[in-house]
């Protein structure tokens, strides 16, 4: 347990001192980038453990997983308040699961999962589970692939348009993939491009989470202000993850 600790340690610095040297490449302030860790797959006492390091926010990809872990570190670390974010894509059935306890979705890419959410979250307003619109990011696809999540560049505003008109939810920005085996800076290029159109428009819309443990710096000199770092943090998954 200490070794992993000590491990998790320096692993956190050097992916800290990643973030920072991205930052001074890029003539932006280190503090700037906030950083994201990727829990999927990770055990809940490897989250406990980051909590103890200072780390906050958590991504996790898959709800039913998810539901889980957020039990096990708060009773693990009753006292913490470590923040869950969803960047994985999401059935409109499990909306009101993830509801329950996500602090942000980053990755919602249609009308139809925004009125799922905004329904569960009022659901869970009106029984005094929550308080505050949910914070969601429109996920923008860079090529297009359906498959892989997110929505192309013409139907990013219409996307916005819908999803403020949710009261349940509260339009954030932008999150992004690079497509596997793109130049990262020309995908980062475009995404950063998207999201300032969508900035134009929706002036509250300013996050950009853009950025992983392969392609960081190529997103932070693309304006990310959020990097989601899984392996370089925790390690490889295992293979049978997405
Ligand atoms: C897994 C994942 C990450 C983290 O990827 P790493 O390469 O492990 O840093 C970031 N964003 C999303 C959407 C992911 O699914």
């Amino acid at each position: 347990m200490t070794d992993r600790r000590a491990e998790l340690e320096k692993r956190l610095a050097a992916v800290r001192e990643r973030i920072a040297a991205a930052c001074v490449a890029a003539g932006r302030e280190p503090d700037e980038v906030q950083l994201l860790a990727v829990t999927k797959t990770v055990p809940p006492a490897d989250v406990a453990l980051l909590l103890d390091l200072g780390l906050a926010a958590f991504g996790e990809n898959r709800v039913q997983e998810a539901t889980a872990k957020v039990a096990e570190v708060a009773r693990l670390r009753p006292a913490a308040a470590p923040r869950w974010h969803l960047i994985g894509s999401l059935q409109r059935n499990k909306a009101a699961e993830a509801a329950r306890w996500a602090h942000r979705v980053e990755s919602v890419d249609s009308e139809r999962l925004a009125d799922a959410l905004d329904r569960a979250v009022r659901r869970e307003q009106e029984t005094g589970g929550r308080v505050t619109p949910l914070p969601v990011l429109l996920q923008f696809s860079v090529d297009g692939d359906p498959r892989r999540g997110g929505v192309p560049r013409n139907a990013l505003l219409p996307l916005a348009e819908h999803v403020s008109s949710c009261a349940g939810l509260q339009l954030d920005g932008v999150m992004a993939v690079a497509p596997l085996g793109a130049d990262p800076d020309g995908a980062f290029a475009e995404v950063e491009s998207a999201a300032a159109a969508l900035r134009a428009e929706f002036p509250q819309a300013r996050t950009l989470s853009a950025g992983m443990s392969g392609d960081l710096e190529a997103a932070v000199r693309h304006g990310s202000v959020v990097v989601r770092v899984g392996t370089a943090l925790v390690g490889e998954r295992p293979l049978t993850s997405r």
